[in-house]
Protein backbone atom coordinates (compact mmCIF):
# COMPACT_ATOMS: atom_id res chain seq x y z
CA UNK A 1 0.00 0.00 0.00
CA UNK A 2 1.05 3.58 -0.58
CA UNK A 3 0.99 6.48 2.15
CA UNK A 4 -1.82 8.02 1.32
CA UNK A 5 -3.65 4.21 1.21
CA UNK A 6 -2.31 3.50 4.76
CA UNK A 7 -3.44 7.05 6.14
CA UNK A 8 -6.87 6.14 5.48
CA UNK A 9 -6.64 2.39 5.62
CA UNK A 10 -3.98 1.23 7.79
CA UNK A 11 -5.47 1.47 11.18
CA UNK A 12 -8.32 -1.11 11.80
CA UNK A 13 -9.93 -2.25 14.83
CA UNK A 14 -8.81 -6.00 15.30
CA UNK A 15 -12.09 -7.23 17.40
CA UNK A 16 -14.76 -5.08 14.99
CA UNK A 17 -17.53 -7.80 14.09
CA UNK A 18 -20.09 -5.10 13.14
CA UNK A 19 -19.20 -3.14 10.07
CA UNK A 20 -18.26 -0.22 11.53
CA UNK A 21 -15.47 1.74 9.47
CA UNK A 22 -13.79 3.92 12.74
CA UNK A 23 -12.15 2.60 15.11
CA UNK A 24 -14.26 3.00 18.22
CA UNK A 25 -13.12 4.83 21.57
CA UNK A 26 -12.66 1.83 24.14
CA UNK A 27 -13.31 4.03 27.06
CA UNK A 28 -12.37 1.14 29.34
CA UNK A 29 -9.47 1.36 32.13
CA UNK A 30 -9.91 -2.52 32.44
CA UNK A 31 -10.79 -5.54 30.90
CA UNK A 32 -12.30 -8.55 32.47
CA UNK A 33 -10.27 -11.63 32.12
CA UNK A 34 -11.88 -15.23 29.98
CA UNK A 35 -10.27 -17.25 32.65
CA UNK A 36 -7.50 -17.84 34.83
CA UNK A 37 -4.26 -17.16 33.77
CA UNK A 38 -5.98 -16.15 30.28
CA UNK A 39 -5.94 -12.53 28.96
CA UNK A 40 -7.95 -11.20 26.13
CA UNK A 41 -4.64 -8.97 25.13
CA UNK A 42 -5.39 -6.39 27.25
CA UNK A 43 -5.70 -6.26 31.08
CA UNK A 44 -5.16 -2.47 32.28
CA UNK A 45 -5.45 0.75 29.70
CA UNK A 46 -2.30 2.36 31.17
CA UNK A 47 -0.41 -1.00 29.39
CA UNK A 48 -2.40 -0.69 26.32
CA UNK A 49 -5.55 -0.79 24.88
CA UNK A 50 -7.59 -1.26 21.86
CA UNK A 51 -8.25 2.49 20.32
CA UNK A 52 -4.24 3.02 20.88
CA UNK A 53 -2.67 -0.42 19.70
CA UNK A 54 -3.84 0.40 16.44
CA UNK A 55 -3.19 3.54 16.20
CA UNK A 56 0.60 2.68 17.17
CA UNK A 57 0.25 0.25 14.23
CA UNK A 58 -0.24 3.26 11.78
CA UNK A 59 2.09 5.29 13.06
CA UNK A 60 4.87 2.29 12.80
CA UNK A 61 3.51 2.17 8.92
CA UNK A 62 4.18 5.52 8.21
CA UNK A 63 7.24 5.75 9.73
CA UNK A 64 8.32 2.36 8.39
CA UNK A 65 8.97 1.35 11.61
CA UNK A 66 8.56 -2.03 13.38
CA UNK A 67 7.19 -0.38 16.67
CA UNK A 68 5.66 2.68 17.51
CA UNK A 69 4.60 4.29 20.80
CA UNK A 70 1.80 6.47 21.78
CA UNK A 71 2.20 9.05 24.58
CA UNK A 72 0.12 11.83 26.01
CA UNK A 73 2.56 14.58 24.74
CA UNK A 74 5.76 15.03 22.79
CA UNK A 75 7.14 16.11 25.83
CA UNK A 76 6.21 12.74 27.45
CA UNK A 77 8.23 10.89 24.72
CA UNK A 78 11.11 12.75 25.16
CA UNK A 79 10.85 11.82 28.94
CA UNK A 80 10.41 7.97 28.26
CA UNK A 81 13.84 8.84 25.74
CA UNK A 82 15.94 10.56 28.54
CA UNK A 83 14.37 7.51 30.84
CA UNK A 84 16.54 4.66 29.31
CA UNK A 85 19.55 6.63 30.41
CA UNK A 86 21.57 6.48 33.54
CA UNK A 87 23.14 9.52 35.45
CA UNK A 88 26.43 11.04 34.19
CA UNK A 89 25.08 10.06 30.97
CA UNK A 90 25.62 12.46 28.12
CA UNK A 91 23.61 14.01 25.54
CA UNK A 92 24.39 15.92 22.05
CA UNK A 93 21.25 18.39 20.63
CA UNK A 94 20.92 20.72 18.26
CA UNK A 95 21.39 24.44 19.28
CA UNK A 96 18.75 25.34 17.71
CA UNK A 97 15.88 23.34 19.34
CA UNK A 98 12.23 23.58 20.19
CA UNK A 99 12.07 25.40 23.52
CA UNK A 100 10.27 22.74 25.70
CA UNK A 101 12.91 20.22 24.39
CA UNK A 102 16.00 22.05 25.57
CA UNK A 103 13.99 23.41 29.01
CA UNK A 104 13.43 19.41 29.34
CA UNK A 105 16.95 18.80 29.09
CA UNK A 106 18.36 21.34 30.87
CA UNK A 107 15.73 21.39 34.32
CA UNK A 108 14.86 18.04 34.93
CA UNK A 109 17.54 16.07 32.93
CA UNK A 110 19.86 17.86 35.03
CA UNK A 111 18.55 16.65 38.04
CA UNK A 112 18.81 13.42 37.01
CA UNK A 113 22.46 14.64 36.34
CA UNK A 114 22.55 13.57 32.55
CA UNK A 115 24.46 16.65 30.57
CA UNK A 116 23.61 17.95 27.35
CA UNK A 117 25.59 19.73 25.03
CA UNK A 118 24.16 21.87 22.46
CA UNK A 119 26.13 21.62 18.62
CA UNK A 120 25.08 23.48 15.30
CA UNK A 121 25.14 20.29 13.27
CA UNK A 122 25.84 22.16 10.31
CA UNK A 123 29.74 21.61 11.29
CA UNK A 124 30.26 18.29 11.51
CA UNK A 125 33.54 19.28 13.65
CA UNK A 126 31.39 20.49 16.75
CA UNK A 127 30.01 17.18 16.81
CA UNK A 128 32.76 15.53 16.75
CA UNK A 129 34.39 17.66 19.48
CA UNK A 130 31.77 17.39 21.67
CA UNK A 131 31.43 13.87 21.70
CA UNK A 132 32.69 11.61 25.15
CA UNK A 133 32.38 8.60 26.16
CA UNK A 134 29.44 8.92 27.99
CA UNK A 135 27.43 10.17 25.02
CA UNK A 136 24.61 8.00 24.03
CA UNK A 137 21.81 10.14 22.53
CA UNK A 138 22.43 12.35 19.75
CA UNK A 139 19.24 14.66 19.04
CA UNK A 140 18.40 16.42 16.35
CA UNK A 141 15.47 18.45 14.77
CA UNK A 142 15.79 19.19 11.52
CA UNK A 143 14.59 21.40 9.49
CA UNK A 144 15.36 23.28 13.01
CA UNK A 145 12.60 25.69 15.20
CA UNK A 146 12.56 28.34 14.34
CA UNK A 147 15.53 28.72 12.28
CA UNK A 148 15.18 26.28 9.79
CA UNK A 149 18.46 24.82 9.63
CA UNK A 150 18.53 21.66 7.79
CA UNK A 151 20.56 18.71 8.86
CA UNK A 152 22.48 15.64 6.99
CA UNK A 153 20.48 13.17 8.94
CA UNK A 154 23.01 10.16 6.88
CA UNK A 155 25.91 12.03 7.57
CA UNK A 156 25.33 12.26 10.99
CA UNK A 157 25.00 8.57 11.29
CA UNK A 158 28.18 8.26 9.96
CA UNK A 159 30.30 10.17 12.02
CA UNK A 160 28.54 8.04 15.54
CA UNK A 161 29.92 5.10 16.79
CA UNK A 162 27.26 2.27 16.56
CA UNK A 163 26.17 2.53 20.12
CA UNK A 164 25.25 6.11 20.15
CA UNK A 165 21.24 6.18 19.10
CA UNK A 166 19.91 9.19 16.80
CA UNK A 167 17.34 10.42 17.79
CA UNK A 168 15.29 13.00 14.92
CA UNK A 169 12.23 14.84 16.12
CA UNK A 170 10.30 14.68 12.65
CA UNK A 171 7.62 17.13 13.81
CA UNK A 172 8.03 19.58 11.27
CA UNK A 173 8.14 17.07 8.59
CA UNK A 174 6.19 14.07 9.51
CA UNK A 175 6.47 10.73 7.33
CA UNK A 176 4.50 12.62 4.71
CA UNK A 177 7.88 14.60 3.56
CA UNK A 178 10.68 12.83 5.72
CA UNK A 179 11.56 8.88 6.95
CA UNK A 180 14.43 9.71 9.26
CA UNK A 181 14.62 5.48 10.14
CA UNK A 182 15.54 4.93 6.46
CA UNK A 183 18.04 7.65 6.48
CA UNK A 184 20.02 5.54 9.95
CA UNK A 185 17.96 7.36 13.15
CA UNK A 186 17.41 4.75 16.07
CA UNK A 187 14.36 6.74 16.95
CA UNK A 188 11.94 9.13 15.51
CA UNK A 189 10.23 11.25 17.91
CA UNK A 190 6.66 13.24 17.39
CA UNK A 191 5.11 16.13 18.91
CA UNK A 192 1.73 14.38 17.40
CA UNK A 193 -0.09 17.69 18.78
CA UNK A 194 0.98 19.23 15.33
CA UNK A 195 0.32 18.03 11.67
CA UNK A 196 -0.13 14.22 12.96
CA UNK A 197 -3.15 15.78 15.14
CA UNK A 198 -3.37 18.84 12.95
CA UNK A 199 -6.82 20.27 14.00
CA UNK A 200 -4.75 22.31 17.29
CA UNK A 201 -7.67 20.18 19.41
CA UNK A 202 -5.37 17.62 21.10
CA UNK A 203 -1.70 16.67 22.44
CA UNK A 204 0.15 13.74 21.28
CA UNK A 205 3.44 12.27 21.48
CA UNK A 206 5.17 9.23 19.18
CA UNK A 207 8.08 7.74 19.46
CA UNK A 208 9.04 4.98 16.64
CA UNK A 209 12.07 2.56 16.11
CA UNK A 210 12.83 -0.43 14.29
CA UNK A 211 15.21 -1.41 17.36
CA UNK A 212 12.87 -3.83 19.41
CA UNK A 213 14.74 -4.15 22.28
CA UNK A 214 14.94 -0.34 22.41
CA UNK A 215 11.11 -0.33 22.04
CA UNK A 216 11.13 -2.73 24.83
CA UNK A 217 12.63 -0.40 27.39
CA UNK A 218 10.29 2.21 26.07
CA UNK A 219 7.02 0.66 26.51
CA UNK A 220 8.23 -0.53 29.98
CA UNK A 221 8.60 3.02 31.19
CA UNK A 222 5.60 4.49 29.51
CA UNK A 223 3.17 1.06 31.03
CA UNK A 224 5.21 1.92 34.35
CA UNK A 225 4.25 5.80 34.64
CA UNK A 226 1.43 6.17 32.42
CA UNK A 227 2.47 8.28 29.82
CA UNK A 228 0.36 6.21 27.10
CA UNK A 229 -2.53 8.37 24.76
CA UNK A 230 -6.11 7.78 26.21
CA UNK A 231 -8.54 6.30 23.88
CA UNK A 232 -10.58 9.15 22.73
CA UNK A 233 -7.07 11.42 22.21
CA UNK A 234 -5.81 8.29 20.04
CA UNK A 235 -9.24 7.78 18.34
CA UNK A 236 -8.61 11.65 17.11
CA UNK A 237 -5.13 10.83 16.02
CA UNK A 238 -6.52 8.44 13.93
CA UNK A 239 -9.25 10.58 12.16
CA UNK A 240 -6.52 12.67 11.46
CA UNK A 241 -4.02 10.85 9.71
CA UNK A 242 -6.39 10.01 7.01
CA UNK A 243 -5.90 13.60 5.72
CA UNK A 244 -2.58 14.32 6.67
CA UNK A 245 -1.43 14.01 2.95
CA UNK A 246 -3.72 16.37 1.93
CA UNK A 247 -3.00 18.70 5.09
CA UNK A 248 0.55 18.64 4.20
CA UNK A 249 0.08 19.45 0.52
CA UNK A 250 -2.52 22.36 0.83
CA UNK A 251 -0.21 23.93 4.10
CA UNK A 252 3.00 23.57 2.22
CA UNK A 253 1.74 25.13 -1.06
CA UNK A 254 0.33 28.18 1.47
CA UNK A 255 3.43 28.41 2.38
CA UNK A 256 5.33 28.64 -0.85
CA UNK A 257 2.62 31.15 -1.91
CA UNK A 258 3.56 33.39 1.46
CA UNK A 259 7.57 33.09 1.04
CA UNK A 260 6.65 34.51 -2.59
CA UNK A 261 5.29 37.49 -0.86
CA UNK A 262 7.06 37.95 2.08
CA UNK A 263 10.02 38.66 -0.54
CA UNK A 264 8.36 41.38 -1.73
CA UNK A 265 7.48 43.74 1.03
CA UNK A 266 10.03 46.73 2.63
CA UNK A 267 9.39 45.73 5.73
CA UNK A 268 10.62 41.96 5.80
CA UNK A 269 14.50 41.73 6.06
CA UNK A 270 15.06 37.89 6.27
CA UNK A 271 13.14 34.79 5.47
CA UNK A 272 13.83 31.54 6.94
CA UNK A 273 12.53 28.69 5.14
CA UNK A 274 14.55 25.48 3.98
CA UNK A 275 14.53 26.26 0.28
CA UNK A 276 16.01 29.19 0.71
CA UNK A 277 18.77 28.31 2.74
CA UNK A 278 22.74 28.15 1.39
CA UNK A 279 23.10 25.80 -1.52
CA UNK A 280 24.09 23.07 0.16
CA UNK A 281 21.24 22.93 2.80
CA UNK A 282 19.18 22.90 -0.16
CA UNK A 283 20.85 19.91 -1.75
CA UNK A 284 20.17 18.09 1.87
CA UNK A 285 16.73 18.85 1.93
CA UNK A 286 16.34 17.42 -1.70
CA UNK A 287 18.15 14.38 -0.60
CA UNK A 288 16.85 13.66 2.42
CA UNK A 289 12.92 14.88 2.27
CA UNK A 290 9.94 15.26 -0.58
CA UNK A 291 8.77 18.48 0.52
CA UNK A 292 9.88 21.69 2.49
CA UNK A 293 6.95 21.94 4.80
CA UNK A 294 4.71 24.82 6.33
CA UNK A 295 6.72 26.31 8.43
CA UNK A 296 8.25 29.97 8.23
CA UNK A 297 10.14 32.27 9.90
CA UNK A 298 11.09 36.22 9.17
CA UNK A 299 12.30 39.02 10.19
CA UNK A 300 10.76 42.37 9.99
CA UNK A 301 12.49 45.52 10.14
CA UNK A 302 11.60 46.85 13.88
CA UNK A 303 10.59 45.01 17.25
CA UNK A 304 7.18 47.44 16.66
CA UNK A 305 7.00 46.31 13.29
CA UNK A 306 6.72 42.47 15.17
CA UNK A 307 4.30 43.97 17.56
CA UNK A 308 1.59 45.19 15.48
CA UNK A 309 1.92 42.56 13.15
CA UNK A 310 1.15 40.00 16.31
CA UNK A 311 -1.97 42.22 17.22
CA UNK A 312 -3.24 43.21 13.85
CA UNK A 313 -3.34 39.86 12.52
CA UNK A 314 -7.65 38.50 12.13
CA UNK A 315 -7.30 35.04 10.31
CA UNK A 316 -4.12 34.39 11.16
CA UNK A 317 -3.92 33.36 15.03
CA UNK A 318 -1.56 34.94 17.42
CA UNK A 319 -1.06 31.32 19.43
CA UNK A 320 1.57 28.85 20.57
CA UNK A 321 1.99 25.72 18.37
CA UNK A 322 2.03 24.98 14.73
CA UNK A 323 0.95 21.99 12.31
CA UNK A 324 -3.01 22.75 12.50
CA UNK A 325 -5.38 23.52 9.96
CA UNK A 326 -5.61 26.89 11.07
CA UNK A 327 -2.55 29.59 10.32
CA UNK A 328 -0.70 30.60 13.47
CA UNK A 329 2.08 33.74 14.23
CA UNK A 330 4.00 33.32 17.03
CA UNK A 331 6.79 35.22 18.46
CA UNK A 332 9.47 32.90 19.24
CA UNK A 333 11.35 35.37 21.23
CA UNK A 334 8.68 36.18 24.48
CA UNK A 335 6.93 32.53 23.56
CA UNK A 336 8.07 29.54 22.39
CA UNK A 337 12.19 30.49 23.32
CA UNK A 338 11.60 33.01 26.16
CA UNK A 339 12.75 30.24 28.40
CA UNK A 340 16.42 30.17 26.50
CA UNK A 341 19.17 32.77 27.76
CA UNK A 342 19.06 35.85 25.96
CA UNK A 343 22.40 35.54 24.50
CA UNK A 344 21.72 32.26 23.19
CA UNK A 345 18.27 33.58 21.80
CA UNK A 346 20.45 36.05 19.55
CA UNK A 347 23.18 34.02 19.08
CA UNK A 348 20.70 31.87 16.72
CA UNK A 349 18.81 34.83 15.45
CA UNK A 350 15.57 34.86 17.82
CA UNK A 351 15.68 38.46 18.04
CA UNK A 352 12.45 40.68 18.78
CA UNK A 353 11.87 40.98 15.43
CA UNK A 354 11.47 37.61 14.44
CA UNK A 355 7.67 35.94 13.49
CA UNK A 356 7.05 32.51 13.09
CA UNK A 357 4.08 31.34 10.78
CA UNK A 358 2.62 27.93 11.03
CA UNK A 359 0.81 27.59 8.11
CA UNK A 360 -2.72 26.18 7.78
CA UNK A 361 -5.13 25.07 4.92
CA UNK A 362 -7.45 28.42 4.01
CA UNK A 363 -7.26 29.75 1.21
CA UNK A 364 -3.66 32.05 0.26
CA UNK A 365 -5.43 34.80 -0.94
CA UNK A 366 -7.35 35.29 2.40
CA UNK A 367 -4.10 34.89 4.33
CA UNK A 368 -2.35 37.20 2.06
CA UNK A 369 -4.55 39.84 2.62
CA UNK A 370 -4.28 39.15 6.16
CA UNK A 371 -0.54 39.68 6.59
CA UNK A 372 -1.42 42.07 4.23
CA UNK A 373 -2.95 44.59 6.58
CA UNK A 374 -1.07 43.09 9.43
CA UNK A 375 2.23 44.10 7.84
CA UNK A 376 1.05 47.64 6.94
C1 LIG B 1 5.58 20.98 20.10
C2 LIG B 1 6.86 20.32 19.88
C3 LIG B 1 7.38 19.40 20.80
C4 LIG B 1 6.67 19.09 22.10
O1 LIG B 1 5.47 18.40 21.89
P1 LIG B 1 4.16 18.55 22.81
O2 LIG B 1 3.18 17.69 22.09
O3 LIG B 1 3.81 20.00 22.84
O4 LIG B 1 4.52 18.03 24.15
C5 LIG B 1 8.58 18.78 20.49
N1 LIG B 1 9.25 19.07 19.35
C6 LIG B 1 8.78 19.95 18.45
C7 LIG B 1 9.56 20.21 17.20
C8 LIG B 1 7.59 20.61 18.67
O5 LIG B 1 7.15 21.50 17.78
Amino acid sequence: MNFDTICVHGAKDPHNNTGALAVPIYQSATFAHPGVGQSTGYDYARVQNPTREPLERLIAALEGAQEALAFASGMAALDATLSILERGDHIIASDDLYGGSARLFDSLATRADLQTSYVDFSDQNQLKKALKPKTKIVFIETPTNPMMKVTDIAAIKQILPPEILLVVDNTFLTPYFQKPLNLGADLILHSGTKYLAGHNDTLAGFLATNNLELAEKLRFITKTVGTGLAPFDSFLLIRSLKTLPLRMEKSQANALKVIDWLAQQPKVKKIYYPSLGDEKSVAISKKQATGFGAMISFEVDTEATAIKALEKVQIILYAESLGGVETLITYPYLQTHADLPEERRLALGINNRLLRLSLGVENPDDLLADLERALA
